[in-house]
């Protein structure tokens, strides 16, 4: 075992750090006063050399290397902070995972920047010099087959000219005492489509917003929702999101640990321990914890003390939602080019909600991303990779028949993702904007929830991940430069 020169000196104060460590008196703040990294870094050497438990102490700590977890670290870290990023994962992104596929970047988690005039991250993509390709949808890029039949594109064009005014009467609130998100939908199609459409309307509205919070419309609150409704200024990074959060991050520059699955995490002191599964310990004043709805909702993660009530009850009231993609490669392109998206009416709810969208149309390739989104993804999730493909392509052949099968597949199980646990939150009939808040609230100014769900203006998305990240550090640099 290799020692530093500065053993001899150091090691009577690594030492009384170990016993301090180890005894019930231990105080972070005598710690700060006569450590600095280098001792810590002793402290850790000797303790593995006697086969004792791991103790790090940082100032900041942040769990998860998601798009959240990296602004925190990186805010804390130009704040002049301390701070160590434990991520479970081999890697860092999280939902954000960017595979190839006929040497096009193939996003598995999420794929567009929305909304991006007030996106945050499309502004930095402007900044760093990184292609955007925009993927507007009109009425002609998009297209209803019944069973196999094209919807004629005058009725597009009605569902089109009509969609603008739903989502003014569902942000106006106008249909909420219809009940869920679905009902609100339906009350406006009844009230407003012509009759021969009101399937169409019904079905498609309901799919697009289905696609937007990746749940079902009749679990999704019509009083909360609306406040985070899509505005359809969409782009994909050129580079793939991979590769993009690689750009916006300094990632080397940054403290982190990886395949660090913390399992307990205590606060019952004015610090936090945080315990691993690979039996490691870590301290901080100040916790980011950017883990997942879906980690948090499976108690995978132990509190002592338990969190407050108002944190669980948002957590228990948070929806976890459910997306997963199948990307499909073929020898060529068989279908209409000039489409974007494609929509999958049927009677039979097992295709309730498929979606396929021409993504070969903006890499120049021959390749077909279909979604599958809530109970129905979850329905799927449990098929082997074979009978996925032959459900999608029994679809595509009702529009196709001669599609030939893929050369090449991708296919997610979001749910199944033990890191993840589904794919993005949403206001369930049970959310509040209140739980928002609390989740938004630190817990002792010791406790900092962040992500993607953690974010009371916009929901579920890359870009809402990212601010709830630079929030929670803010919050944290208040805190230390008050004191
Ligand atoms: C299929 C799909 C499509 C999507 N499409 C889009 C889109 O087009 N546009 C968009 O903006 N957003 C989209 N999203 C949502 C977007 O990907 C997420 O909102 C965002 O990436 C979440 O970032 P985060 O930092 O909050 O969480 P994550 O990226 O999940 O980061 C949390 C991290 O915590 C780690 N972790 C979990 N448990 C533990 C533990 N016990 N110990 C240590 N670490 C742990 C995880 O491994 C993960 O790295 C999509 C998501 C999915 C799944």
């Amino acid at each position: 075992m290799k020692l530093s020169p500065f053993f001899t000196t150091m090691a009577f104060l690594v030492l009384t750090k170990i016993a301090v460590c180890q005894s019930n008196t231990f105080d972070p703040n005598r710690i700060i006063e006569f450590t600095n990294a280098f001792i810590l870094e002793e402290a850790a050497i000797i303790q593995t050399a006697f086969n004792k438990p791991v103790v790090e102490f940082h100032e900041a700590i942040v769990i998860g290397a998601g798009i959240s977890g990296l602004q925190a670290a990186t805010v804390l870290k130009n704040g002049n902070v301390d701070v160590k990023i434990l991520e479970a994962r081999p890697r860092i992104g999280g939902r954000i995972v960017t595979a190839t596929m006929d040497g096009a970047y193939a996003d598995l988690g999420a794929s567009w920047l929305h909304n991006t005039p007030a996106n945050p991250l499309a502004f930095l993509a402007n900044n760093l010099g990184i292609p955007l390709i925009p993927t507007p949808v009109t009425p002609t890029d998009y297209a209803i087959f019944n069973n196999g039949t094209k919807v004629s594109q005058t009725d597009i064009n009605t569902l089109f000219f009509y969609s603008p005014d739903l989502t003014t009467s569902l942000v106006n609130r106008q249909y909420v005492s219809c009940g869920s998100l679905e009902n609100a939908i339906n009350c406006f199609v009844l009230n407003t489509i012509p009759s021969p459409l009101i399937p169409y309307a019904m079905y498609s509205y309901n799919f697009d917003l289905a696609a937007w919070f990746a749940a079902n419309t009749n679990g999704i609150s019509a009083t909360v929702a609306p406040s985070y409704l899509p505005l359809h200024h969409d782009a994909l990074p050129s580079i793939g999101y991979t590769n993009f959060i690689d750009e916006i991050f300094d990632v080397n520059s940054l403290d982190i640990r990886l395949n660090s699955v913390v399992d307990k995490i205590d606060y019952t002191k004015d610090y936090v321990i945080i315990n691993t599964k690979d039996g490691r310990t870590f301290v901080t004043k100040y916790l980011v914890i950017t883990v997942p709805i879906g980690v948090l909702k499976e108690n995978s993660i132990q509190f002592v003390p338990s969190l407050p009530t108002n944190i669980q009850t948002a957590i228990q009231n948070m929806g976890n939602g459910l997306m997963n993609k199948v990307y499909m490669q073929f020898d060529q392109i068989f279908w209409d080019n000039s489409l974007a998206f494609s929509l999958l009416y049927t009677a039979n709810p097992l295709v309730n909600y498929y979606m396929i969208f021409n993504f070969g149309r903006y890499v120049n390739k021959p390749i077909l991303l279909t979604f599958s989104i809530g109970e129905f993804a979850a329905l799927l999730e449990k098929m082997s990779d074979s009978e996925i493909i032959d459900s999608v392509m029994n679809q595509i052949r009702l529009i196709y028949p001669t599609a030939p099968d893929p050369i090449e597949t991708i296919i997610t199980r979001w749910g199944q993702d033990e890191f993840s646990k589904g794919a993005y939150s949403y206001p369930s009939l049970n959310t509040t904007f209140q739980d928002y808040t609390n989740l938004m609230t630190p817990v002792q100014n010791r406790l900092f929830f962040a992500g993607e769900a953690v974010n009371i203006n916009i929901n579920g998305s890359a870009d809402a991940a990212y601010i709830s990240g630079e929030n929670a550090a803010t919050q944290i640099l208040n805190i230390i430069h008050s004191r």
